[in-house]
């Protein structure tokens, strides 16, 4: 089969790969290994024509956008601050829930002077404290965030919020929801429009997969 019928989905370890692996299964789509267990990054499935990568969860929307993988799987909070150029966004996958929030201190006190705001969503931080209209200094962390407030780096910190139980065990508390996340189907724009059929034929048994999850849920 030539390279250009192939589809490669790019997908990231952890909750993303462990919700979005049943409704690929759904999809007809099964890896031919344990992509837990393997080491390696690249994996064939039941599919002769498709193959998954499986890569950090902020580089799925740049592997995607220049064409290395045609689809891809990615929180919202990923997306927003990459920005989503060259992407279409077709389909919620409606997994891996949470919200993207500030978070400060539960003793609450009032800060002195610019707000420090750790984070590593810089661009979701500066547009989202541009629209309050209000001036901080934005500390880019790689993780961790929750110990900037601690150790006096930061007086807030933006991150992901599911039970809040991460915030609370370190004396911090969710304050202002910036937006509610789920994962997202992406797909590269020339993918979209250069394998139509089997793009659009693998976007319409997702969504079906995705129905069948919700309804059993209701
Ligand atoms: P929590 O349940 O609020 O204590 O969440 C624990 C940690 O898991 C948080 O610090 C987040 O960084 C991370 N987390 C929670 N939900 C998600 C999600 N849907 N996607 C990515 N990371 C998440």
């Amino acid at each position: 089969m030539s390279q250009s019928q192939h589809l490669t989905i790019a997908l990231s370890k952890g909750r993303i790969l462990d919700d979005t692996l049943p409704l690929l299964k759904e999809a007809g789509i099964e890896p031919l290994e344990d992509l837990n267990r393997s080491r390696k990054l690249i994996f064939d499935t039941t599919r002769e024509d498709v193959k998954l990568v499986i890569i950090r969860a902020t580089d799925v929307p740049t592997y995607v956008q220049h064409g290395a993988a045609d689809l891809g799987v990615a929180g919202k909070d990923v997306l927003m601050e990459h920005g989503g150029k060259g992407l279409y966004e077709p389909l919620d996958l409606n997994i891996a829930r949470c919200k993207l929030m500030t978070a400060g201190p539960v003793s609450g006190e009032p800060v002195n002077g610019r707000l420090r705001v750790a984070t590593k969503f810089v661009n979701v931080a500066r547009r989202y404290y541009a629209e309050q209209g209000q001036q901080v200094d934005i500390i880019k962390l790689y993780g961790s965030m929750e110990l900037a407030p601690l150790v006096g780096l930061a007086d807030r910190i933006i991150d992901v919020v599911d039970t809040g139980n991460t915030l609370r065990a370190n004396g911090l508390e969710p304050q202002e929801l910036i937006a509610m996340i789920s994962s997202r189907l992406v797909v590269n724009k020339a993918s979209m429009k250069l394998k139509h059929a089997k793009v659009q034929a693998l976007i319409e048994r997702l969504g079906e997969a995705v129905s069948r999850a919700r309804e059993s849920l209701s």
